[in-house]
């Protein structure tokens, strides 16, 4: 049976998979949602015995319908080889009681590899199906990770061009370093003088611009999007957390049907509302637990049911979750509405005018699967501080943002019993300064950012991964910065348009 999709804001709009990940928006501004969640109906048995590439078939099948099952097995194959450094993929390891899923063993070091080393290759079988002759043009707002991994997923992939806009101060250097040196002659890269969130809202106005499409249609291009929004994105994410469960299963460290809880960091709300879909699918989970680092906007709409952007962007040492706006949101919100689009939309009308909006209780009562909390600048440091310690255990600044919600959760439950993974977002080493200055300050202050590499390799024991040693040396190839208010100019002189 064929799913479809359907917008969030139009309940008229529906499209296949393959249009829908084309697309990336849907025409009205909304979100493309599966009008139904697919039953996860395989043994756990056979589950656990499954390689990461057979769960990611077994997964996606039941949500891209209208891909063959060659075509489908072409695109996982593609993506899921040796550029992730490891043949497990997303390895889980148990440190202090809880386990860490370690999404960061692809190319660029962070979980967005998951998702954006099989975007590609779907949207161009996406685009073969649908008959599509215009040159597909990605355009991506970045808060540092997406951007890179979108990059190396385009780079020299025929018929695509990549645009890719980061807030110029609001990255670490080894984030800046690897999206302007990224090689590829269809690749763009533009720092703005502005945070996220403008760079974000540029990239939505540039897509729902009927002006622009059309004056990109007759130079032979289409918009389309790799971030987060796409469903391409979205349902190759739902895959690691069938896969987590199955391995713990198949451990010995959990029973059939036992549940679990996940904490997500979170930023955009792709990742944790993946595991989201993945509970509906059938997934044993007990609660998804939400954590925000100081931006805490979404822990305030889980305790009041009051979404509200107005307030002081905040820059922390874990800027991939530094997000007033999480667009993903809107499909979970489309979904406790009852699936909903003209209340929905009418909420996402009052949040780009107002900047706020309040769901009823009625909405409120649906949001139990999840628990939210948020962790201080200082209590993250201390958290990498102390695994290290207790254990020799390194995460990131992101993964220690999910880590001190775990304790907070523990604390304020009481739930110590039901096992817990956390997921794991960035390599240590993508993230080196911040670490090593958690572990000790006053020593490492001094160092550079290429020394702090090297020391942490030495002292966690870990080798320097190779997307790190590859940047070290390479030229800088993309110099382009701009307002935000020039983002369409930008696009434009790329693209050779008027
Ligand atoms: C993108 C990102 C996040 C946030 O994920 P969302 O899907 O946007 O919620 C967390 N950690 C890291 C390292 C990331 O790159």
């Amino acid at each position: 049976m064929e799913l479809l999709y359907a917008s969030t804001r139009n309940g008229d709009e529906k499209a296949t998979a393959s249009e829908a990940i084309l697309k990336g928006l849907a025409s009205d501004g909304g979100l493309f949602v599966p009008t139904e969640i697919p039953a996860l109906d395989v043994d756990l048995d056979d589950l656990a015995k499954m390689t990461y590439q057979e769960t990611a078939y077994t997964v996606m099948h039941k949500f891209l319908t209208d891909f063959t099952e060659e075509e489908l097995k072409n695109c996982i194959t593609a993506a899921y080889d040796s550029k992730f450094d490891t043949e497990e993929i997303a390895p889980l390891v148990n440190a202090d009681g809880a386990y860490y899923l370690e999404l960061f063993h692809g190319p660029t070091i962070a979980f967005k590899d998951m998702a954006l080393s099989i975007l590609p290759h779907l949207l161009i079988t996406a685009a073969r199906k649908n008959n599509i002759q215009n040159e597909i043009v990605i355009l991506t707002a970045t808060s540092g990770d997406t951007g890179k991994a979108a990059l190396s997923g385009f780079a020299d992939v025929k018929g695509t061009r990549i645009i890719v806009f980061y807030p110029k101060n609001g990255v670490s250097p080894i984030q800046e370093k690897q999206m302007v040196t990224q090689k590829g002659a269809n690749t763009f890269v533009v720092g703005i003088n502005g945070n996220f969130d403008q760079a974000q809202t540029g990239v939505k106005q540039m897509f729902s611009d009927s002006d622009l499409g059309r004056a990109l249609a007759e130079s032979g291009y289409q918009f389309s999007s790799a971030n987060s929004i796409n469903i391409g994105r979205l349902v190759p994410q739902i895959v690691y957390y069938v896969y987590a469960y199955a391995k713990l299963y198949a451990n010995g460290e959990i029973t059939k049907g036992e549940k679990i809880n996940f904490v997500v960091p979170t930023g955009n709300f792709g990742n944790i509302l993946a595991a989201f879909y993945a509970k509906h699918m059938g997934l044993p989970i007990a609660k998804l637990i939400c954590a925000s680092n100081e931006n805490k906007v979404l822990y305030d709409f889980f305790s009041t049911g009051v979404y509200d952007k107005n307030r002081e962007f905040i820059l922390t040492s874990s800027p991939s979750m530094d997000i007033l706006i999480s667009s993903n949101l809107e499909r979970l919100i489309y979904r406790i509405a009852g699936d909903d689009a003209e209340k929905n939309a009418e909420l996402m009308k009052a949040l780009s005018t107002e900047g706020t909006y309040k769901i009823s209780e009625a909405m409120k009562s649906e949001l139990k699967d999840f628990y939210g909390n948020y962790t201080t600048e200082e209590k993250t440091a201390q958290v990498i501080r102390d695994l290290y310690k207790n254990t020799g255990y390194m995460i990131d600044t992101h993964t220690a943002v999910a880590a001190g919600v775990y304790d907070a959760y523990q604390s304020d439950t009481q739930d110590t019993q039901t096992k817990t993974v956390i997921v794991s977002t960035a390599s240590p080493f993508k993230f080196t300064r911040s670490v090593m200055d958690a572990i000790d300050k006053e020593k490492y202050d001094s160092m550079t950012d290429f020394e702090l590499v090297y020391e942490l390799s030495r002292i966690a024991n870990v080798t320097v991964p190779p997307a790190i040693e590859t940047i070290r040396n390479a030229k800088v190839l993309h110099d382009t910065v701009c307002e935000p208010n020039e983002m369409e100019d930008v696009v434009k002189k790329f693209l050779k348009i008027e």
